[in-house]
């Protein structure tokens, strides 16, 4: 009997079988199956064609943790290097709210008005903002957003400076194979993602705002020397004074800075995002700097130095993961790390210990 109170001597009660619940996953969804992944010749040969939704996918693997992904990665990105490079890179930076949202977006229909394609990425490894949020960099650049020849992807989410920088990098080889020619590679002013913005850029535009008539405190006297041009924004209505006296500022601090290696003497410029004005002076400068820099040939010796950091970026990345990565070190690593905290071991044996022991034991 199912249940003892259904027996007769309970007269007046019985006690129905349960619904069956049903099962939490939902039984069609092995039937879907994901889409597999396409060979890497089959998503370069897209690329090629501009395939936007290919281009994505590629990116997303390059920018993947998962390490099956990434032999898949890298081949696409080694096909698509011979058809790299043909773009115009520029770095642009300023603090939150300088106006680098709506600049990118003004900006970004500027130089698609003579056609061509833009894509705009982004180095921000602390930020909230970005995590995953592609909807909320879309929103950011109304226009751009819904350009049929705009890219925008937001930055790699979190990781180290390095990792996340690096995919960036890639990702610019990525576009520039699907026909970018135009490429905005966004940070935020505030640490050191300037630094890695400078390795991959060949233009670098600092945005800044004219404050309380302290202007130049604050701005990290490194990133201003990287900037190849410094443009000051909101010089609209009550603010056109201010701007203007912040030009002054910038220019007489630029004069006591060293040449640059490129020779180009930094522009200081004002403009307004908002109500676009001065925006087509601020594109004459860039244009000016790259005919500036082909002739000269910075503009190739750059692209060269910025090749060579990226290999031994990558060099030291995977002996890193390689040696970290390895169990056999770890446990013994962590046994060094015991005696040396226990004052029974020195720091550099520990180190020589273990690096010994990875060098005779890794192929
Ligand atoms: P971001 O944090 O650097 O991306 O800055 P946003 O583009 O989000 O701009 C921050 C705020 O400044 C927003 O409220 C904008 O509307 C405003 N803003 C941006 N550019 C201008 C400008 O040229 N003039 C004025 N008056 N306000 C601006």
């Amino acid at each position: 009997m199912e249940h003892p109170e259904n027996d007769a001597q309970y007269t007046g009660l019985t006690v129905n079988s349960g619904v069956a619940q049903p099962p939490s996953v939902n039984p069609y969804l092995r039937k879907l199956k994901r889409k597999p992944i396409p060979t890497p010749g089959e998503m370069v040969e897209q690329i090629l064609k501009g395939d936007v939704t290919m281009l994505s996918r590629a990116v997303t693997l390059v920018e993947s943790i998962n390490p099956d992904h990434e032999p898949i990665a890298q081949e696409v990105i080694e096909k698509c290097l011979p058809y790299s490079g043909n773009s115009r890179r520029i770095g642009i930076t300023g603090v939150p709210g300088a106006g680098k949202s709506t600049s990118i977006d003004v900006f970004g229909l500027h130089v698609l008005k003579d056609g061509g394609k833009l894509a705009v990425l982004a180095i921000d490894p602390s930020s909230e903002r970005t995590k995953g949020s592609i909807l909320g960099d879309k929103t950011r650049m109304e226009k751009l957003s819904v350009h049929p020849n705009a890219f925008i992807r937001p930055s790699p989410s979190a990781g180290s400076l390095g990792g996340v920088a690096r995919k960036t990098r890639e990702t610019i080889v990525l576009c520039e194979a699907a026909g970018y020619n135009n490429i905005f590679v966004e940070t935020v002013g505030v640490g050191q993602s300037e630094t890695a913005v400078h390795s991959m850029v060949d233009f670098f535009l600092l945005i800044q705002l004219a404050g309380t008539g302290d202007e130049l405190q604050g701005i990290k006297r490194g990133i201003m020397e990287m900037a190849d041009g410094i443009v000051i924004n909101k010089c609209d209505g009550d603010n056109i004074d201010r701007a203007k006296l912040a030009q002054a500022q910038f220019k007489s601090a630029l004069r006591l800075f060293p040449p640059t290696a490129s020779g180009w003497q930094p522009e200081v410029l004002t403009y307004s995002g908002y109500y676009e004005l001065g925006i087509a002076e601020v594109w004459e400068m860039i244009d000016r700097y790259f005919a500036f820099v082909k002739e000269n040939g910075y503009f190739d010796k750059k692209r060269h130095e910025q090749a060579r950091y990226w290999m031994y970026e990558t060099i030291d990345t995977r002996l890193r993961n390689n040696f970290y990565n390895n169990p056999d070190v770890a446990d013994l690593l962590g046994d060094l790390e015991k005696q040396v905290l226990g004052n029974r071991l020195s720091s550099f044996i520990a180190a020589g210990k273990v690096l010994d022991f990875y060098y005779n034991n890794s192929k």
